[in-house]
């Protein structure tokens, strides 16, 4: 045992000796790329793993990863190498903002609204970039919208406001609008349901009830995002019915939103949910086509405030896109960021087909793939019966389908090897091994196999009915 620790010990003072001192790394970046574009695209970057001969870098968005190592990854290497010689190679890794969202092209300014004595609880947050102004309007939104700004200009008219609607849809955009707008001439509170939680939860342990009673009757507006996060929580519900009570009785503008209506909130006491629609509850709907054209188009106009650039968009892209993306904002904005990207990194204006391209990826990169999928598509791919492919027989047109179906499990799906082997007629996982292998063997020198595993990895992924299962 000691010598284990022991050993231990000088590995790692060794490895000390040759660790980055990131902050040196980050003037020497500054230096060497100029303030400009150091203060745009280089200083949030950390440094997360370092390992002897390669690093990995931490960036806030896909987006600006693409962006670096499109431009610069070369350079900063070779800006790493001065400091560290052993370095040949770098990776980065994207680590989003942990609180609240993020606009892409600026930086959060952390704005504390009130002013609380008790750091703990001190987490009331507004993203400066939600506000009114950069709030597209369309017909799905605009009652939700005009809400808003009516609670605003008449406090307590629609006590509480209750803004409900699928994910992405801009919900928490509104409810940062109305707080931003609120807090020049008001004490704002402004919190997530699972915060409140967090806190409740906190305070009970630490004693300080008292504290956290006290703090949330100091706002005359509260807002609060996400509160289906209280169902089937019955200590929190306890606790948000009398803040809830406690601000509507000294008159407090309330907002909150919630993912569905307040009578769909099961799980939740009656009273809480009469209370919850006791005011104004409005749906803020999907975006249609018109919304996530204009969305799009004032996307544009801020990429051209920040970057001084136009993004070469094409006008049949950019509806390409609003009728091809679905109903989630937040989604279409990530296509969006996506196409542009492309669009800098292959120095051409994107047409319509790149946009399928990138548009399959983002729908694909979560999609849930079953063995089922796979083995139907395969033996449509083939023109062989899916009993055949499944049988015990091993003539090669057979065999070299079932193999790759076996391959593709394996790559596509979190299957084990003995599930896998058991979807496929109860063989074994060593049969699917050698399967698999073979297959990637032949993937690099048969351009015949390479071309149909890339034509049926497209077919696997892609959503057309002709070959569902
Ligand atoms: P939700 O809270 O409903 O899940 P968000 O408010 O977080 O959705 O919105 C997701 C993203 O889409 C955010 O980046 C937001 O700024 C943006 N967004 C949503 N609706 C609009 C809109 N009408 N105009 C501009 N941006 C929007
Ligand atoms: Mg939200």
């Amino acid at each position: 045992m000691e010598k284990v620790s022991l050993k231990k010990t000088a590995s790692s003072s060794l490895l000390e000796e040759n660790v980055l001192n990131w902050n040196l790394v980050q003037k020497s970046f500054e230096k060497s790329f100029g303030s400009e574009i150091y203060s745009s695209w280089l200083k949030n970057i950390s440094l997360i793993k370092e390992y002897n001969d390669h690093v990995i870098l931490g960036v806030k968005t896909r987006f600006f990863r693409d962006w670096i190592t499109s431009r610069y990854a070369d350079k900063i290497l070779g800006e790493l190498k001065k400091h560290k010689i052993s370095i040949t190679r770098l990776e980065f890794r994207i680590e989003p903002e942990k609180t609240g969202n993020k606009s892409l092209f600026s930086n959060i300014q952390e704005n504390k609204i009130s002013e609380i004595k008790n750091s703990i609880l001190n987490y009331n947050r507004l993203n400066p970039n939600l506000n009114f102004d950069n709030f597209v309007v369309g017909q799905s939104n605009n009652l939700c919208f005009l809400s808003a700004k009516k609670t605003c200009s008449q406090l307590s008219r629609y006590n509480p406001l209750f803004i409900y609607g699928g994910v992405g849809l801009g919900k928490t955009h509104l409810l940062n609008a109305i707080g931003l707008e609120l807090s020049k001439n008001n004490t704002v509170m402004f919190i997530s349901a699972e915060r409140f939680m967090y806190q409740f939860i906190k305070s009970i342990k630490k004693n300080e009830m008292v504290n956290f009673k006290d703090f949330f009757r100091k706002a005359n507006v509260f807002i609060i995002d996400d509160i289906q996060f209280i169902r089937g929580k019955e200590g929190l519900q306890e606790e948000f019915f009398h803040t809830f009570n406690t601000l509507f009785d000294q008159s407090s503008q309330i907002v909150i939103s919630s993912d569905r209506a307040p009578n769909k909130l099961d799980r939740v006491q009656d009273r809480i949910k009469s209370r919850l629609s006791g005011g104004l509850v409005v749906d803020i709907g999907s975006p249609e086509y018109d919304l996530k054209l204009k969305i799009l188009r004032k996307k544009i106009s801020e990429y051209q405030n920040f970057f001084k650039e136009s993004p070469d968009l094409q006008e049949e892209v950019l509806s390409y896109v609003a009728k091809n993306s679905n109903s989630n904002i937040r989604e279409l904005i990530g296509i969006f960021n996506r196409v542009v990207a492309f669009g800098k990194m292959s120095k051409k204006p994107l047409n319509v087909n790149d946009c399928k391209i990138i548009l399959r990826d983002v729908y694909n990169s979560n999609k849930v793939i079953s063995i089922d999928k796979i083995q139907t598509v395969t033996s449509n791919f083939f023109s062989i019966s899916l009993n055949d492919m499944l049988s015990p027989r091993r003539s090669r047109p057979l065999a070299r389908p079932r193999q790759i179906a076996m391959y593709f499990a394996k790559k596509l799906t979190t299957r084990s090897l003995p599930e896998i082997g058991r979807k496929f007629a109860n063989r074994d996982h060593t049969t699917v091994i050698h399967a698999v292998k073979t297959i990637e063997k032949l993937l690099q020198n048969n351009e015949e196999i390479k071309k149909n595993v890339e034509e049926l990895k497209s077919l696997i992924l892609s959503d057309t009915n002709a070959i569902s299962n």
